[in-house]
């Protein structure tokens, strides 16, 4: 029997990564149910997660979608039947733009040599979810309550985070990424830092001190609170270029540097702000 892929971070909660893009799947069991933290990449991918929660409870699941990147989403229609939660921005953009959006994922999968998973997410049916959360809501999985929260844009304009608070976790999504500069092509530069301060204001005295990113490895606090200001300096640095009326992406990337940040993330934060303020 091959081992668990699931690595239990606090009390019945777990984690399962994967070396294709560093990414995270989580998973909750409460006393009566459990949920799942988004799906993997395609829907086999799902079935593959799906069939290893079951080596670690056999409890009914719900699913839980961060944001509508496929490598977040496209696996939950393996899940079904099953309550999907997340945001109404994420069921936007899996259902009126789904189409859309799953043929530029192949297409850049195309590009980039990754033919194999380009024809697995061809062949994923898109879910999206039908239990929305505008703001704010908690979930009971019996002997534990856990908050879904939205906190405004950042890595999208639909990231929902996921609280524990008798475990202290917090399940990020993209809005925060370790060992990799955070993903600004369908980002908020003026706004990703005000919501991940937004939303550590919002989470209890000291949830979080266990913190699931979207890719990468678990960590602490201070390392959300550290990226957190590196968001709000970018948006600090690029408000003043814009203020000074700079449209140059070169002017505005020199000055964004001051945030820490790589010079291609600032770029493509650059890129993105002109393109939302056109
Ligand atoms: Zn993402």
């Amino acid at each position: 029997m091959s081992p668990s892929p699931w690595t239990e971070i606090a009390h019945n909660v777990f984690l399962r990564r994967h070396d294709y893009l560093d990414v995270n799947v989580g998973l909750v069991v409460g006393e009566h149910q459990c949920l799942v933290v988004d799906t993997g990449w395609d829907e086999r991918h799902g079935a593959e997660v799906a069939a290893s929660v079951r080596g670690v409870t056999s409890l009914p699941w719900q699913v839980m979608l961060t944001h509508a990147h496929f490598d977040h989403a496209y696996g939950a229609a393996a899940f079904l039947p099953a309550t999907v939660w997340g945001t109404p921005g994420c069921a936007y953009w899996l259902g009126h733009l789904g189409d859309q959006l799953q043929a530029r994922v192949i297409g850049e999968l195309r590009t980039a040599g990754e033919l194999e998973v380009a024809e697995r997410v061809a062949a994923s049916r898109l879910v999206p979810p039908d239990r929305l959360v505008p703001h704010r809501e908690s979930v009971d999985l019996g002997g534990r309550s856990i908050n879904l929260l939205y906190g405004g844009a950042g890595h999208t304009d639909h990231d929902l985070v996921l609280a524990v608070p008798d475990a202290g976790v917090v399940f990020w999504g993209d809005l925060v990424e370790i060992g990799a500069d955070p993903a600004y092509e369908d980002g908020f530069p003026r706004d990703w830092g005000n919501t991940l301060s937004h939303l550590l204001d919002t989470v209890e005295a000291g949830l979080g001190r266990i913190s699931v990113p979207g890719h990468g490895s678990v960590v602490g606090l201070d390392a959300v609170e550290e990226q957190c200001e590196r968001h709000r300096r970018l948006a600090w640095f690029l408000g003043e270029g814009r203020g000074a009326g700079e449209r140059n992406p070169d002017d505005l990337v020199r000055r964004g540097l001051g945030s820490g940040f790589s010079e291609e993330t600032v770029r493509r934060a650059v890129e993105r702000l002109l393109h939302i303020e056109q």
